[in-house]
């Protein structure tokens, strides 16, 4: 029997964004897209139209590049915020207009102010003039697990009726428990009208960390779309951590027996991409993207992962795309390894630039023997900054690089598969990293210039100048 399909929808872009330090430029946007569209999420929100004109414009630029993924943009439940999504939305070829609106009783009369009729009638309008734009409409009652079950209900109904096509339903702030959220779900679809022409979509924050229980308790409750982000990044405690809705998904199809079509091995240069863009490193022990991860560093786990790595490894590091540091790179390694190695760190080069990287990396492998990824990407960054390459420069590796170090063995080539350093004598363990995307972001240090070669933009200030109800859902 066929799997339901789960729509995977990113919202790193919008909701991700909204993390504290974590603004992106247009560029980096839309750099970030081209990978989530490699990675083959179905859905990218790619911002807020109407909240700035960096997020206009960066909507606008994806939709126009980024072609097969559906791509959204959020609007408040008002006209105005209707037209700005709908006009930076023009040039994509799968649009979705996505509105919202808060529900529960907190909302609407500490927040919006107005009652629950008005409220009734405010998603209703909003709706329908989103769907006389667009046939693909998104709805989110907001605080949607915090509203009164029947006032939900009718809201719910409501704009079902008047065209929506998705309608999530989001744990604004954290609160909902995954057994309660999964009757939330069931309830909806016993008591609405219509709820079976849409799909119902989830939409969990992070803030008792139960945004993955939630989620995966909402899909086996019927949700068929789940909203999350990369390295689980977004407002406060963050999302639903997209890689480890999909791995739940592919590690335990027995509990959870759903297709999504994400490339799994994309998760890794993703997760990597996304934290050297925003200079916001992920946490050693992050499950699926953490440098820890796929780590072994106890002698009877190593023992027990040579003998057989389903001892203790319940998925691949390559299933992931985490590098296989069995695979050493030195002076004899060629241009293509270099470049999958690259890529594999969540670097995509044009034939010049690889040759650039290439040239330094010969002559760094020269001298250190084996070029750790920690290495690479500090040569890349050199590269993208176009700092000159002088003999100086590679020539004085003991600053930046650690002395040569012998191959690995086995065991402790297992450890430095996501990148941590199991031997603990090793003088230089900051450096050895798998992860140098991580290493090379020290909060407070000069921000360096980011990888495709632009001194970095301070961080957009559009939430200072908006209201705080612009950023919901
Ligand atoms: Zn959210």
């Amino acid at each position: 029997m066929d799997r339901p399909r789960i729509t995977i929808f990113d919202t790193t872009l919008r909701d991700g964004e909204q993390s504290p330090g974590c603004s992106m430029n247009v560029s980096e946007k839309l750099h970030l897209a081209q990978q989530l569209d490699r990675l083959g999420v179905d859905v990218i929100e790619a911002g807020f139209p109407i909240a700035s004109d960096g997020d206009f414009e960066a909507v606008q630029r994806i939709a126009a590049t980024v072609r097969r993924p559906i791509i959204a943009g959020l609007a408040r439940a008002c006209t105005g915020d209707v037209d700005r999504a709908w006009q930076a939305l023009q040039g994509a070829a799968h649009p979705r207009i996505h509105v919202f609106l808060a529900t529960s009783d907190i909302h609407l009369k500490y927040k919006l102010r107005i009652s629950r009729e008005r409220c009734l009638e405010q998603a209703r309008d909003a709706v329908r003039h989103a769907k006389s734009l667009c046939s693909d409409v998104e709805f989110s009652p907001e605080d949607a697990t915090r509203t009164d079950v029947p006032f939900l209900c009718q809201v719910v109904e409501a704009v079902i009726a008047a065209g929506a096509t998705t309608v999530n339903i989001p744990d604004t702030v954290g609160y909902t428990m995954p057994e309660e959220y999964g009757r939330l779900i069931r309830t909806l679809r016993e008591e609405v009208a219509g709820i079976d022409k849409v799909t119902i979509s989830t939409h969990c924050h992070n803030d008792l960390g139960l945004a993955v229980a939630n989620s995966l308790a909402g899909v086996q409750a019927g949700a068929r779309q789940v909203e999350c982000t990369i390295n689980g990044i977004g407002e406060r405690a963050g999302n639903a951590s997209l890689e480890e809705i999909v791995m739940a998904m592919r590690v335990r199809p027995d509990r959870y027996p759903y297709e999504t079509a994400v490339a799994s091995e994309q998760l890794y240069s993703s997760s990597q991409m996304l934290a050297e863009i925003t200079r916001v490193p992920v946490q050693p022990n992050k499950a699926i993207t953490g440098r820890n991860a796929f780590a072994h560093e106890a002698g009877i786990h190593q023992d027990g992962i040579l003998k057989n790595p389903l001892t203790y490894e319940i998925m691949t590091p390559q299933s992931v795309g985490v590098p296989d540091s069995r695979l050493v790179l030195g002076k004899h390694s060629g241009r293509h390894a270099l470049a999958l190695r690259c890529e594999q760190l969540g670097h995509h080069f044009e034939r010049r630039e690889l040759d650039e990287v290439y040239r330094r990396f010969v002559v760094l492998a020269d001298r250190i023997k084996k070029v750790q990824d920690s290495h690479l990407l500090e040569l890349i960054e050199d590269v993208s900054r176009g700092a000159v390459s002088n003999d100086d420069a590679i020539d004085s590796p003991s600053k930046k690089f650690p002395p040569a170090t012998a191959t690995l063995s086995f065991p402790q080539a297992i450890s430095a598969v996501a990148g941590i350093n199991a031997n603990s004598n090793d003088p230089h363990p900051a450096q050895i990293s798998g992860s140098a995307g991580q290493a090379q972001v020290r909060p407070g240090s000069p921000a360096p210039a980011n990888w495709f070669g632009r001194a970095p933009v301070p961080p957009a200030d559009h939430h200072s100048e908006q209201e705080d109800y612009l950023w919901g859902v």
